[in-house]
């Protein structure tokens, strides 16, 4: 069994996984682990933004959690870096798509089937794999599963008050 694509690691292959999941192919994603998330970035998840309208003079952070039939729920209070941030709201996320590379939703099996043969000059045989998705060729369109999971969004807690408030002071 061969796979096309080739991933680097495991690790490369889940990111890139949680990734397309997520909708957060245009590198959103930040490399550092925050409080101990490998996955998470800067603001609020794209779809949800219209219910953070202050988010433009506000921190907030969004960790992605998955896993499937254990998922834990989100915990109230994260430390990062000598700050402190507290949950706003979360998103649950059934954990799945249309595999990118080779799904109905993707580029599709025959664009699949060519660029294997490019990496492998041959064509692909029934066992080869997606290496995304890690459908074989015989059942593919794939269908990429990371397992329910959800967006967690924080805010960070500030001891000053905030500006609006005090210019409604007057
Ligand atoms: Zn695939």
């Amino acid at each position: 069994m061969t796979k096309w694509p080739v991933y680097k690691s495991e690790e490369q292959q889940e990111r890139e996984s949680v990734e397309y999941v997520f909708g957060l192919t245009g590198g959103e994603l930040a490399d550092e682990s925050f409080a101990g998330y490998a996955y998470n970035y800067e603001g609020v998840p794209e779809y949800a933004e219209s219910d953070f309208p202050d988010k433009w003079d506000t921190e907030y952070q969004t960790v992605i959690v998955t896993g499937g039939g254990f998922l834990p729920n989100p915990v109230e209070t994260l430390e990062h870096a000598g700050q402190t941030y507290k949950l706003v709201q979360h998103f649950m996320s059934r954990g799945e798509t249309d595999c990118p590379v080779c799904g109905a939703g993707g580029n599709g099996v025959d664009w699949w089937a060519e660029e294997f043969k490019a990496e492998h000059g041959r064509p692909p045989q029934l066992n080869d794999e997606c290496g995304l998705c890690e459908t074989r060729y015989a059942d593919m369109p794939g269908y990429l599963y990371i397992g329910e999971g959800y967006e967690a969004v924080y805010r960070l807690v500030t001891d000053a008050v905030p500006n609006d408030e005090v210019e409604e002071d007057y």
